[in-house]
């Protein structure tokens, strides 16, 4: 089978020990930012036939993205790899020890379709800058990107990488193989079916999923800018980002004049129509689109709602629900912002921690308690003040979930650090052979030096110099 075959390619390419050089890593990263400049064109027609995504939020979100990933990857790996040293109790001296990060072997990376490039290449490029060999499996429901990605990947990565289309039976088919790590990016349903496959072969997983981010404002923030910053980063690709502010919670003097100035934000973007707008997306499918429909009907809308299911337009909308609405209770992933009204922050953090944890959490205010008590009572993937979603766009933080948005995180070094294993490493020669000490028989003269000499565990000072280079000298003999 098709699935069997590329699994097994890659782990022959992996047990070669071709990929574990920093030089074929670095030539991969230079491969994958090749494509994306070689191929940019196919890439942004693929995610306008499946999003609607204007070539400018294409080539920011999506190509600029993964190739500054790969850029970044590239700069700092030599450094990264490096072994690092690690202190030795004085007990277990003359020794050296440090930590390496090695390739953990065949990764597969499960993508999902709101981001479909990104979120397929950035992992990709982590595991490859890892050392490792990778499968992809692209979104069925992207069929043009991922189209593109089997078209391209493999010519370019060479066997590095292969691609696996297809939907659910074909995600079946991989799962059932073994893996050395999995990173999938999807809804919480699904992730339970992975979790449950690796489980079968004790592989570890990355999970990236989504949830309910909110946003909290107050009277000290600038109220314009927060509306800008609050429309673009809900209605940016429609609304199909898992890190964008699922919901407005504020008091509701402040709603009253937020929901204006977010209006005018959204006509300043997109103009009085939306839909004729080039820069405004499209809902991915039917599927979602349906569901959209349903939530916004169930609440009140204050603002769009307007809608085509031909062309699966979904206008930028506001809504003001009730307590108890559907709309509150479920990721939204589309164009809808509820605006909730709160008594204030304690509230605020109350409705928070009411659901599961986050992906992120945005808080616009000035005022440095209310920053502080965002920051010691939620927990989060992510904590942003002033802006949404661009924290993913730093290489040197962390993007992961926690709790239901997920577990383990990638970008930059930390992408490194998930795709490969710390190896615990220590070499000790075998004169002089302190080990003595550890042998039998026990005695009370040995219990005392023990005791002294493990009281300095952790404090770790330097063998006398004689010492040490006695014991280099003997180590060079053995070797
Ligand atoms: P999904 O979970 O349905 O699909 C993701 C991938 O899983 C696809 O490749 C699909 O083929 C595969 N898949 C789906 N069902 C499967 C099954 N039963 N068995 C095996 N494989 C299966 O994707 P979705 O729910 O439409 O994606 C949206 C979700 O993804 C949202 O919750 C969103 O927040 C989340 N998301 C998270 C991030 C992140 O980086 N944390 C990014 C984008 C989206």
């Amino acid at each position: 089978m098709h699935t069997a075959a590329a699994v097994a390619r890659s782990r022959e390419l992996f047990d070669s020990g071709v990929t574990r050089p920093l030089a074929w890593r670095l030539e991969q990263l230079g491969n994958l930012r090749r494509m994306l400049t070689e191929r940019r064109e196919d890439f942004i027609a693929a995610l306008s036939s499946d999003l609607g995504k204007h070539r400018t939020e294409s080539v920011m979100t999506e190509i600029a993205f993964v190739t500054a990933e790969a850029a970044h990857l590239e700069r700092h790996l030599a450094a990264w790899i490096r072994p690092r040293p690690v202190a030795v109790p004085v007990v277990l001296q003359p020794a050296r020890a440090w930590t390496e990060l090695t390739p953990l072997g065949v990764v597969l990376v499960i993508g999902t379709w709101n981001y479909p490039v990104q979120l397929t290449l950035a992992p990709l490029a982590g595991a490859l800058a890892a050392g490792n060999t990778v499968v992809v499996k692209p979104s069925e429901h992207a069929p043009a990107t991922s189209a593109a990605l089997a078209r391209w990947v493999p010519e370019y990565l060479d066997g590095a990488a292969e691609v696996v289309t297809g939907g659910i039976p074909e995600t079946t088919a991989l799962l059932a193989e073994r893996f050395d790590h999995i990173f999938f990016t999807g809804g919480q349903a699904a992730a339970r079916v992975v979790m449950r496959a690796a489980a079968e072969h004790l592989t570890p997983v990355t999970l990236e999923l989504g949830g309910r981010c909110p946003a909290f404002v107050d009277e000290t923030a600038d109220l314009a800018t927060t509306a800008r910053r609050i429309a673009w980063g809900r209605f940016v690709n429609a609304g199909q980002t898992c890190v964008a502010p699922d919901y407005v919670l504020a008091a509701p003097e402040i709603l009253d004049a937020l929901q204006p100035l977010i209006v005018d934000a959204i006509t300043s973007m997109f103009g009085e129509d939306p839909a004729g707008s080039a820069s405004y997306g499209r809902i991915v499918d039917d599927r979602h689109f349906e569901r959209l429909a349903e939530l916004a009907d169930s609440s009140t809308v204050v603002h769009g709602g307007q809608r085509d299911p031909g062309s699966r337009y979904f206008a930028p909308t506001l809504l003001r629900p009730a307590p108890g609405d559907a709309i509150l209770g479920e990721e939204i992933f589309g164009p809808l912002l509820p605006l909730v009204a709160v008594s204030g922050q304690d509230e605020a953090i109350r409705m928070i921690n009411a659901d599961p944890k986050p992906l992120a959490v945005y808080v616009f205010s000035a005022d440095d308690r209310v920053r502080s008590s965002f920051a010691a009572e939620t927990s989060s993937g992510a904590l942003a003040y002033g802006a949404p979603a661009a924290h993913v766009s730093v290489p040197g933080l962390p993007f992961g979930g926690v709790g239901g948005s997920g577990m383990g995180a990638y970008h930059g070094e930390h992408s490194v650090r998930t795709f490969s294993h710390e190896r615990a490493s220590l070499d000790k020669p075998l004169w002089p052979d302190t080990f003595g000490l550890a042998y039998p028989p026990y005695g009370k003269a040995k219990d005392k030096l023990v005791t002294t000499l493990m009281s300095f565990a952790g404090r770790a000072p330097g063998l006398p110099k004689i010492l040490r280079s006695k014991a280099r000298r003997f180590r060079a003999r053995e070797s």
